[in-house]
């Protein structure tokens, strides 16, 4: 069968192959015909060499943990064939470690967890997939089109349910939010804040190509200016770009009790003159929160499909820019201008 493949740490390295081995069956009991992966940062950063693991004893890893396929064979019941599913990306450490043992694999303490398509697990950019009950997601039947959305879904829907627990540690009234980059991730923190009844506010570089109308779709309001020029100071912030200015000014940002999450990553290695100390005041003095929110467990993936079973489908659809078909992968795996999300189409 067919399965996208890259040597971690090696550049140019991926390639498409089409004698791929059928699932081996420990992999799972429940066997999935993959219909379709999204394409993300992380799957940029393991094809440039600089993230990822092979699974221990090889040296290729099968790339893809933004998955979507279609239910074949289900022995244990738990879902139909021909069932919509999706394989959640992490699996808990070994040790296990306290929130491992929980199932909160999404904080793990060790680090000794792994991942599809991303760290010693193989990923979904596979004809055919198996997965175990536990880490499947059905989903609802009319999210054929979209159901790829579900894994970056499950990110943003973790960030806010941290966010609300923080929250709550005193009396929590958000109104306004502010999201920073309007990527997929961006844009689904965007729909969570809009689902949750908040004035939304996204803020990107792009003033051009589709972004400013996705967000004026929400019923939000898109910026493209420093983030020193807004006129308001968010409850929430959401920072999903990653980029060492914008992280920094946001923290400054937030209004008092004001909840930071920052969601993007950055790559390092850049050095910024910034006052600490005037952070740290203006942290301390507000009782603000800046927290790091990533990957997601068994709920934050059944919240996440109830969100976009809430979602206007066609809002979603639109965020898909590329539908590419395998055998032309290369072009799905390089970027264009105008990207949102790009996905790797296993039925055309
Ligand atoms: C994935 C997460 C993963 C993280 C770090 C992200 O692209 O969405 O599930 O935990 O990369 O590997």
């Amino acid at each position: 069968m067919r399965a996208v493949t890259v040597n971690p740490g090696v550049t140019d390295s991926l390639r498409l192959t089409e004698d791929h081995p059928e699932p081996a069956s420990e992999e799972g009991a429940i066997l999935v015909e993959s219909l379709a992966i999204g394409i993300c940062g992380t799957d940029h950063e393991i094809i440039a060499g600089h993230y990822g693991d092979a699974p221990p004893g090889t040296d290729r890893l099968v790339l893809g943990h933004e998955s979507l396929g279609r239910v074949l064979e289900d022995p244990t019941g738990t879902l139909q064939p021909g069932d919509l599913v999706a394989g959640i990306v992490r699996h808990p450490d070994p040790v296990p470690c306290p929130n491992c043992a929980v199932g909160e694999w999404d904080m793990c303490r060790n680090g000794l967890y792994t991942e599809h398509g991303i760290k010693a697990l193989p990923g979904f950019a596979r004809d055919r997939w198996r997965v175990q009950p536990r880490f499947a997601v059905g989903l609802d039947p009319a999210l054929a089109e979209v159901g790829v959305l579900l894994e970056p879904t499950s990110v943003v829907a973790k960030a806010w349910d941290h966010i609300e627990r923080i929250g709550h540690r005193a009396e929590w009234q958000p109104r306004t939010v502010l999201v920073t980059g309007a990527g997929p991730i961006g844009l689904l923190a965007a729909l969570l804040a809009t689902q949750r009844g908040l004035a939304v506010h996204v803020l990107d570089l792009a003033s051009t190509g589709p972004k400013p109308e996705l967000v004026a779709a929400l019923g939000a309001t898109y910026h493209c200016v420093p983030v020193n020029d807004l006129d308001f100071e968010p409850d929430v912030v959401v920072e999903c770009t990653g980029a060492p200015v914008v992280v920094l000014d946001v923290m400054c940002k937030a209004a008092p009790t004001g909840i930071v999450c920052l969601a993007g990553v950055s790559s390092g290695g850049r050095t910024i003159d910034f006052d600490a100390g005037a952070l740290n005041r203006a942290l301390v003095l507000e009782n603000n929160v800046v927290f790091g929110s990533v990957n997601a467990n068994r709920r934050h993936w059944d919240l996440a499909a109830e969100a976009l079973a809430r979602a206007d489908r066609s809002w979603l659809s639109s965020l898909i820019s590329r539908r590419v078909p395998v055998a032309e992968y290369t072009a799905a795996y390089t970027p264009q201008p105008d990207d949102i999300k790009v996905v790797l189409d296993f039925a055309a």
